[in-house]
């Protein structure tokens, strides 16, 4: 068994409908706008939220060894061939 750092990227997406009074709709906007910013929509966001996409990548392995982390590709530890601990 192997320890992975996996990078989990989502891509997610909301939906929801806000009353706002304004003197036109580009105002209206701006104020909607801004509010998404100042955090005040966060249950509607949370409540409506979507994930679109998703992606998982292992770029890196954590080595039994020595702790550190390195690249997949690589056939061994690094840190441990370069600097070979005693059994
Ligand atoms: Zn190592």
């Amino acid at each position: 068994m192997n320890k992975y750092i996996v990078k989990v990227t989502l891509t997610q997406e909301s939906r929801f409908d806000v009353e706002i009074e304004a003197p036109d709709e580009e105002e209206a906007e701006s104020i909607a706008k801004n509010a998404v910013w100042e955090d005040d929509y966060a249950d509607d966001i949370r409540r409506t939220l979507e994930i679109t996409d998703e992606n998982y990548e292992s770029m890196w392995i954590v080595c039994d060894n020595c702790g550190e982390e390195y690249n997949i590709h690589e056939e061994e530890c690094p840190y441990c061939t370069e600097y070979p601990r005693d059994e």
